[in-house]
């Protein structure tokens, strides 16, 4: 496709992907589950929750919101369901009371279909933002978090997923989407694994044309760092707050945009948005502002909704104190772009 040059405002604002589920919405789906509600309900349920976060990020004041990932109980489980060779066993325990219904892979792979490109139309038509943010769970991640009962290796089911997440970011930037997230919570949770998870992560976006950020959630960010240039993504979406905005040295010479987590996702405490201008104007002594996004650390999806609201308000607010002072030196608006190149 022919890049359209669409500009944002410097320091856009953005979310990680998941959001609260409205109170209703979960009430709505154990009645599905337990069958006194139609699919077509449950469709136009989730439609409805989508338009109601939309309207909370708008409010909020975010420039780039997402679907709060409304219809996906759970980022590998979602995928899992959609892709063939599939099957799930019982939940097993992840943390606390936390329970997942682990996928294992017993057949060969298949793609059957697009998998996200339905939730981005529907974003994009209830959205006012002209960019939205479509959000994808990373090929390392899915073979990290699956049984593999398959493949000789997680390499080789690594990779097979690679080729059904590349497709699927294709079939987005075929329906018009301009920006994707692959996110990777287990990228550094393996460091022996890095060499082939980042090259599995590559070949998930090889030949994309549109932006493309990876998020990976709080980790040890030194096992990431000496991949920054070699993994062809536009922006590492990356977790900040959550450690007081201690290790930003980690981002110094970084050569594609950063997407600064400014929001801790595991606190009920509303930011100021000073502390919020303070921590970019810290992140701007590594970072062009040119190349900055603003999110919170990661999804919003365990606070209650009104805190998360709230949050979102407070970074909003934070970020368009420092929008002030940039605008005296001339920057007020930047490309939306798949590469720039950022480093000094
Ligand atoms: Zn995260």
């Amino acid at each position: 496709m022919v890049w359209r040059e669409v500009m944002l405002p410097a320091l856009p604002t953005t979310v990680i992907g998941s959001y609260p589920r409205p109170k209703w919405l979960r009430e709505f789906i154990k009645g599905f589950r337990a069958g006194r509600f139609k699919e077509r309900h449950m469709r136009e349920a989730f439609d409805d929750a989508v338009v109601a976060v939309v309207r909370d990020h708008e409010e909020a004041g975010v420039d780039i919101p997402s679907d709060g990932e409304m219809r996906r109980d759970e980022m590998v489980e979602y995928f899992a369901e959609r892709i063939e060779g599939f099957r799930f066993y019982g939940p097993v325990r992840v943390w606390g009371n936390h329970y997942f219904r682990k996928p294992a892979v017993v057949a060969p792979l298949k793609y059957r279909g697009p998998m996200t490109v339905d939730e981005y139309l529907f974003l994009r038509r209830v959205a006012r933002a002209e960019v939205v943010k479509v959000t994808i769970t990373g090929p390392y991640t899915i073979a990290d978090w699956s049984f593999n009962e398959y493949y000789d290796s997680k390499e080789e089911l690594a990779f097979e997923l690679a080729k059904i997440v590349n497709r699927e970011i294709k079939e987005l930037e075929k329906a018009g989407a301009l920006y994707v997230q692959v996110d990777e919570p287990a990228l550094t949770t393996h460091p022996e694994e890095m060499e082939w998870a980042v090259q599995a992560v590559n070949k998930a976006v090889e030949g994309v044309g549109i932006k493309v950020g990876l998020h990976v959630c709080y980790s040890d960010y030194r096992v990431l760092r000496p991949y920054f240039d070699e993994l062809r993504v536009s922006q590492f979406a990356l977790e900040f707050a959550n450690r007081g905005f201690r290790d930003l040295r980690v981002v110094k010479g970084l050569s594609k945009e950063l997407g600064f987590g400014v929001i801790d996702v595991h606190s009920r405490r509303v930011e100021e948005p000073a502390e919020v201008a303070r921590a970019i104007r810290k992140v701007m002594r590594y970072v062009r502002p040119e190349c900055l996004y603003i999110n919170p650390d990661c999804g919003l999806k365990l606070l209650p909704r009104h805190i998360a609201k709230a949050k979102l308000k407070a970074m909003v607010e934070g970020v368009r104190i420092v929008r002030k002072e940039l605008a005296r030196k001339g920057i007020e608006r930047i490309p939306l772009r798949r590469d720039l190149v950022c480093s000094e």
